[in-house]
């Protein structure tokens, strides 16, 4: 409950908007009738908490929405002080004369992140990984439950940015550089949200979702020769009409079909077809034309900050345009008096129309219907006890340890055994704030046990207690069996990345220190803990196993997890890993594409290829059906070969190219089968007949890897005979 006073006068009482019963059309449409035009101008005005120069403007502007900017907190900052503090800002909401509830904003990009004591999961980069729509819908469930808990009915999430370029700073917001892979992750949305009706958004576990930012944020050109622009972060997209429909609009079309309720533009802007630039704040073609018309996106458009005040000419123009363009809020989000007086100006002289801010208007006030605010104004705090749960850790742990990437596992390495004894280095092995990254607790992130969680460490040593850990590997080094270097980057939000480190792509030199002296003295497996790839091509020949991990968030123990063997390696790279930054923008299916780990790479362990392979098997033989039982006879031989490292592996590669072929005729509905032994085709492939084979044969291999990752079977079952024929 609200802890401030104001007396609440019922203002509003009887009036037909206020009765749930009727439907929700109705409602706006009585509401929109009542108000002034200052009222319709508040509706439109986002302001941050922490810019009110006192709490009665909230109703003297009649302001529609407030929002916690990144480390925007209370004092303290536990749920509890959130959802009193937005309580609070709800009262004085309550004391207009048609007390139309605040809709309050947070960027939760991966979990209540502002909050200390919350689940932070893994960056974006990570669930991409997982290659796991379900998994992403659970993580939309998780941090829809815990940001409205604390009385937050509205998050600025998720980016459906599609990454083409790593070198921009917000590459680990998104998830990845394919757009049908953002497509299948896009199920974040429903786990936000509910139904994409929006009939369960009233629900006291889900949240407005808002799909940023629109269009074009990853696709930015980088020191680009034709327009002189060397701005990545907020720069300029230059491409043709049919990349910009492919790559970047794609996403935000299956985010309106799952019925997201908010849109952000993007700061940058957009080039097509080697025009002129156009800021996508102010970009009436592709909002209103695109976005709301061809779309049909029915929900509102929420400025980013401040972003209006970038386009050209005065702050009066800049209102005009994007209001015309079709944005109907605005995140200010400081000047609020300004804006609030330039748009009414704007209105009264003709230059907005009426219609324009009546239509803003309805759109914003279905939301707020749909979410329950006008019933249910104030927090409802009965699921603050899940915010950090270990029901919901479970999800993170998972989610941590399903988006990691083997991307090399020199003679089986991986996974370790339980018994090793472990030597532990780097910078990020024992730094919550680091494998978090940015917005985590402030905007920016930072180094340190920022909040509450497992590092990669403290996961290591749940499994092996006696290991030892020194981040700059200057503990004794002999007596160990097995080296876990975990190296990366530091936190950064926005602009170009990790700055303290130089925008290069490249470890810090501790780091390189660390794996130079622990790789030197025994086996190692080198974690790399960043937002995006890290360029290692001079130091991967001293690395027998190399781990993509991302930004694994508060629970560490999920990477201990699959080190050990605990869980499967099944992540697959969402973006191409370069050699060198030089390299960058590397996207699969570049003319010239040479990248040290291509677009959905990802290794499993001996261990896992024969335990899926097993599994397959038993499926195949309950079958009756005679391609089934072939197959698993050929499974069962592909198993008798003790290691497939050894020479049998040619057979077991031919027994399973068999199973390859029963799939392909029956591929509708073998899916789990198909991923098992394909998979276990593709251990072999990669880990024998890739390796110590001439070269045609590596590349065939690798040929076919594309292949059997792209769904194209029968051509990559005859490139791995071809590359069995010659490796044998
Ligand atoms: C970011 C947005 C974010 C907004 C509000 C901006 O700087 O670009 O992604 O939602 O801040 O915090």
């Amino acid at each position: 409950a609200p802890t401030t006073q104001p007396v609440v006068v019922i203002n509003a009482h009887d009036l037909p908007y206020l009765n749930s019963k009727l439907p929700v059309k109705k409602r706006v449409a009585d509401l929109l009738a009542r108000m002034t035009t200052a009222e319709k101008v508040g509706q439109m005005t986002q302001a941050e908490r922490n810019a009110l120069r006192s709490r009665t403007d909230i109703a003297s502007y009649a302001l529609g929405s407030l929002l916690s900017g990144g480390g925007s907190v209370p004092t303290p900052n536990t749920p509890a002080a959130w959802a009193a503090m937005i309580d609070n800002f709800q009262l004085n909401a309550q004391a207009t004369r048609l007390q139309i509830p605040l809709i309050y904003g947070v960027d939760a990009v991966h979990g209540h992140n502002n909050v200390v004591g919350a689940t932070i999961l893994p960056h974006n980069i990570g669930i991409g990984a997982t290659r796991d729509p379900d998994l992403a819908r659970r993580t939309g469930e998780v941090t829809a439950t815990e940001v409205r808990a604390t009385g937050i009915p509205w998050d600025f999430s998720p980016c459906v940015c599609v990454v083409r370029d790593d070198r921009w700073g917000r590459a680990y917001e998104g998830y990845g550089e394919d757009p049908a892979l953002v497509q299948s992750m896009a199920t974040v949305i429903t786990g936000m949200q509910g139904k994409a009706d929006g009939s369960q958004l009233a629900q006291n576990t889900r949240v407005l979702a808002t799909a940023k930012h629109f269009v074009g944020d990853g696709g930015t050109t980088y020191g680009s020769s034709t327009t002189g622009n060397y701005t990545i972060d907020q720069g300029i997209t230059e491409v043709t009409r049919q990349q910009l429909e492919t790559l970047h609009l794609a996403p935000f079309g299956t985010a309106v079909d799952l019925g997201v309720g908010t849109v952000m533009p993007s700061y940058s802007s957009v080039a097509i077809d080697g025009g002129a630039p156009v800021k996508m704040h102010g970009d009436g073609e592709l909002i209103n034309g695109v976005l709301k018309q061809r779309m049909g996106f029915d929900g509102f458009v929420i400025s980013d900050w401040q972003a209006i005040d970038q386009l050209p000419g005065d702050y009066a123009s800049d209102i005009r345009t994007s209001i015309n363009a079709g944005l109907d809020m605005i995140m200010v989000p400081t000047n609020y008096q300004g804006f609030t007086q330039g748009l009414t100006d704007e209105i009264a002289a003709g230059r907005v129309p009426m219609a324009r801010v009546d239509d803003a208007v309805r759109r914003i006030l279905t939301e707020k219907f749909k979410l329950g605010l006008f019933e249910h104004p104030y927090a409802d705090t009965t699921h603050l006890a899940d915010i950090g749960s270990a029901a919901h850790r479970a999800v993170g742990r998972e989610a941590a340890a399903k988006s990691q990437v083997l991307l090399k596992n020199d003679g089986n390495l991986l996974p370790l055994a339980s018994t090793s004894k472990v030597y532990v280095a780097g910078s990020n092995a024992n730094d919550l704030g680091n494998q978090m990254g940015g917005w985590s607790i402030t905007w920016q992130g930072g180094s340190g046990p920022t909040t509450t969680g497992t590092t990669i460490l403290d996961g290591i040593k749940q499994v092996v207690p006696t290991a030892t850990f020194s981040a700059g590997a200057s503990a004794p080094l002999e007596g160990h069996d097995v080296g876990v270097v975990v190296v990366g980057e530091r936190p950064y939000a926005e602009g170009i990345g990790d700055v303290g480190n130089g925008h290069d792509l490249l470890l810090s030199d501790a780091d390189k220190a660390a794996v130079d002296k622990v790789c030197g003295a025994m086996k190692c497996v080198v974690l790399i803990v960043s937002g995006r790839p890290q360029a290692i091509a001079d130091q991967l020949g001293k690395m027998n196993a190399v781990v993509a991990s991302w930004l694994p968030g508060t629970e560490g123990a999920g990477v201990a997890d699959v080190l050990f063997g605990k869980r499967p390696f099944t992540g697959r790279l969402p973006v191409s890993w370069p050699r060198t930054e030089a390299q960058e923008p590397l996207n699969v299916g570049d003319a010239s594409y040479d990248p040290q780990y291509p677009y959905g790479w990802g290794l499993t362990t001996q261990a896992t290829a024969r335990q899926k392979l097993t599994d397959a098997r038993n499926t195949l033989l309950q079958k009756h059906d005679p391609y089934a039982l072939a197959a698993a006879v050929a499974a069962s031989v592909a198993l008798q070969a003790k290691d497939w490292s050894g020479p049998q592996a040619t057979t077991a590669l031919a027994a399973l190219t068999q199973s390859a072929r029963y799939l392909e005729r029956t591929k509708a509905d073998a899916f789990t089968e198909g991923d098992a032994v394909v998979g276990a085709a593709r251990w072999i492939a990669q880990n024998h007949i890739g390796q110590n084979v001439t070269e045609p044969a590596s590349k065939l291999t690798s040929d076919a890897e594309h292949l059997l990752l792209t769904g194209q079977l029968s051509a990559a079952v005859s490139k791995l005979t071809a590359a069995s024929r010659l490796s044998g």
